[in-house]
């Protein structure tokens, strides 16, 4: 059996392709026409694969994959419109497996969904809930606050707090970080790791005056509980 695939694309004839061409591969295929009816399928349906247009009538793809993502970690591959820097990284960041911009070859989308389907879903771990102090985070949730206050996190963001909150008081190098929230194969800019610990520390202990992210020059980050 082939795996199931759901397409979510506005434009009639490239979805039919798609799904021709998929079905011709052994993919099982279901397509969706606009952002909320492929968001419904998503959340209803056992997909192992979406194919995510971003500039979807309705609600844009961006969308569709926030709310997903608050459900469920379905592996998804977006299809951006050419120089849409700006939902390449967004999308990522809000956890799309990759990005295949348009117009592609056949070929180089088959390989994308082969490589997104052995990877599978991206780096999510449900486990019970986390506590430092005052700061709370539940995986299963995705929710995270500090004291009363709900910390409003990106997903990359969340899962550089939970990494740093599953290793409390053991220093994580760059490396690790990368690894375990950006995955084996990232291949983006390396300080990426430094300046999403900028963002974190501006959400959680600039603005609640405390200090519980710390720096280990040279090595890489620690949090600390901010108790003395
Ligand atoms: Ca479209």
């Amino acid at each position: 059996m082939g795996a199931n695939i759901l397409i979510v694309e506005d434009e009639a004839r490239l979805a039919r392709f798609l799904e021709l061409e998929l079905d011709h591969e052994g993919y099982a295929v279901t397509r969706a026409a606009d952002g909320r009816e492929g968001l419904e399928a998503a959340l209803s349906g056992p997909f192992d694969l979406i194919l995510l247009d971003v500039m979807l009538p309705g609600l844009n793809g961006l969308e569709v994959l926030r709310r997903l993502r608050n459900e469920k970690d379905t592996p998804v591959l977006l299809l951006t419109a050419r120089d849409a820097v700006m939902d390449k990284v967004s999308g990522l960041d809000m956890g799309a497996n990759d990005y295949i911009t348009k117009p592609f070859s056949i070929e180089e989308l088959l390989a994308r969904i082969r490589a997104a389907l052995r990877t599978g879903a991206p780096n999510i771990r449900r486990t019970a809930v986390l506590r430092c102090g005052a700061l709370t985070l539940d995986p299963a949730r995705h929710t995270a606050a500090y004291g009363d206050a709900p910390l409003t996190l990106t997903y990359k963001e969340f899962l550089l707090l939970q990494t740093l909150l599953e290793n409390r008081d053991i220093v994580q190098t760059r490396d690790m970080l990368l690894e375990k929230v950006w995955g084996y194969d990232y291949a983006g800019e390396t300080n990426v790791v430094d300046v999403y610990i900028r963002y974190l520390r501006q959400k959680l202990d600039d603005a609640f005056g405390v200090k519980l992210i710390h720096t280990v020059r040279g090595v890489g980050y620690v949090l600390k509980g901010d108790e003395p």
